[in-house]
């Protein structure tokens, strides 16, 4: 008996005993709003280049994706027949790349245009390419175009443009989820979740990115198969984490892995503090501050640095350690930079962070206590280190979430406005103290009415 299946589903047809390939629809030139004046001369440079040397010449991926939704790609992606090598002879300026996937950069200046070859599917007895959880491992045997987007990880992800005809090609019921803003993997979400775990953290941000729901098939596994992210190279996880906070939607990011159960295998010690700690909303509103600044300076054009970003999701562990040596007789330098250490030394099990960025966020945190310490010609020396900006910028946050009494960063804001004269007055009224920042009061039921100082 004939049953109707939904979808791409009634146009698989077979193809040897397990493989089942799709059939595209194939959209001509006036039935959709791709144009080549969308498309960047590099990438229309390499596709052109391609076709004349008698290959298939694709755009793919996030591009069209971004293009249908009326954004900017910020970078063009090519699928082609084409072996790398070949690739690599047709274009002066271009390199293989890439170990687990080979793909070719082309060079333009500073632009890049990635090349990748048709990849052929995961095949479930091969050994060499997947781990014993079905992880694969390497994505280098080459296929045809309907195998190639089948292994692509979302339908959003997977058209294509062909530059012989200027068709669309869409294999998977790319468009209708585009039209539906939805989120799907293609396949089996757990397959895929396994095949590749980073893709859980691909769903939450395209969902942040582009405002899309992600479909409950493809949301559901991602809370039980969150521990997979573990066995990811730390390395990669790292960049997955800029991708999600520095793309320019860092707030929506944090908001989709908090959703979604992942912000607790990126960045364990704060998901244990957003969670469990007395001041739990002190530090989601530290985080969602930070965030928006960060987005923020990205939409004015302006630079944000890792180190940054990273020294606020680690603070609440930091803060929290620094406390209990401080409590228990520390001084402030050395409990802030035994408490620095431990929580990277915590956070480096997850996620890497090259040493350029960790020691600045040593600085930045260092700078939360000397920041205190103002009087005589300390101030002077404070402000003309590299990393002061930095440390001001982080204890204005801290004052903005609450964390801290706000005054001091006021002060700072004070002096380094001020003309050397006033500094100069500005730091002699200042006492000499221990230099531990105080934690915020709480405000008592009654107050009293001689309780206005906070010294
Ligand atoms: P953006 O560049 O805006 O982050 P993108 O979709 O271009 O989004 P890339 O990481 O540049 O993402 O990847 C290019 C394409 O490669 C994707 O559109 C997708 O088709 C495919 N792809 C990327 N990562 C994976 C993955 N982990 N599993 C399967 N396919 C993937
Ligand atoms: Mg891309």
């Amino acid at each position: 008996m004939l049953r109707k299946l939904p979808g791409f589903m009634t146009r698989l047809i077979g193809r040897g005993s397990s493989t089942r390939l799709p059939v595209p629809d194939i959209h001509t030139r006036d039935h959709h709003t791709i144009s080549r004046k969308d498309i960047s001369k590099p990438a229309l440079d390499v596709l052109y280049g391609l076709h004349k040397a008698g290959y298939k010449a694709f755009l793919v991926g996030g591009s069209l994706r971004d293009l249908l939704t009326g954004g900017h790609p910020k970078d063009f992606d090519v699928a082609t027949d084409a072996p790398p090598e070949a690739v690599e002879k047709l274009f002066r300026r271009s390199r293989i790349i890439g170990r687990r996937f080979r793909i070719v950069h082309v060079y333009f200046g500073r632009d890049v245009i990635e090349v990748a070859t048709f990849r052929a599917l995961a095949d479930d007895h091969d050994e060499q390419r997947q781990s014993d959880d079905g992880m694969l491992l390497r994505d280098n045997v080459y296929g045809t175009i309907e195998e190639d987007a089948l292994r692509r990880d979302f339908t959003i992800n997977a058209l294509y443009y062909n530059i012989a005809d200027f068709t669309l090609y869409d294999f998977v019921g790319s468009l209708k989820d585009i039209e539906k803003r939805r989120i799907r993997l293609i396949g089996d979400p757990e397959t895929r979740y396994r095949e590749d775990p980073v893709r859980m953290l691909r769903a939450a941000r395209f969902a942040a990115k582009m405002q899309f729901d992600i479909d409950p098939a493809t949301e559901k596994p991602i809370h039980q198969l969150n521990e997979l992210l573990y066995q990811v190279p730390a390395a990669r996880l790292f960049d997955e984490v800029l991708k999600l906070f520095l793309g320019g939607y860092a707030r929506q990011s944090l908001a989709s892995l908090q959703q979604l159960g992942l912000l607790e295998i990126l960045f364990p010690s704060l998901a244990h503090h957003l969670h469990d700690s007395a001041d739990k909303q002190v530090w989601q509103r530290m985080l969602e501050a930070a965030m928006d600044n960060t987005d923020a300076r990205l939409a004015r054009g302006k630079p944000v640095t890792p180190a940054f970003l990273y020294a606020v999701l680690l603070w609440p562990d930091v803060r929290a350690r620094y406390q209990q040596l401080c409590d228990s007789g520390m001084p402030a330098a050395p409990a802030m930079n035994k408490a620095a250490t431990a929580a990277l030394q915590e956070q480096l099990q997850v996620t890497s962070i090259p040493k350029r960025f960790s020691s600045v966020m040593r600085d930045i945190w260092a700078l939360q206590t000397r920041l205190h310490v103002r009087h005589g010609n300390r101030a002077e020396a404070l402000v003309t280190q590299p990393k002061f900006r930095a440390g001001y910028d982080f204890l204005l946050l801290r004052e903005e979430s609450g964390e801290l009494e706000p005054g001091l960063g006021d002060w700072w804001t004070r002096y380094q406005d001020a003309h050397p004269d006033q500094r100069e007055a500005m730091a002699s009224k200042v006492k000499p103290s221990g230099g531990k920042p105080r934690r915020k009061r709480r405000r008592r039921r009654k107050p009293r009415p001689d309780s206005g100082g906070d010294d």
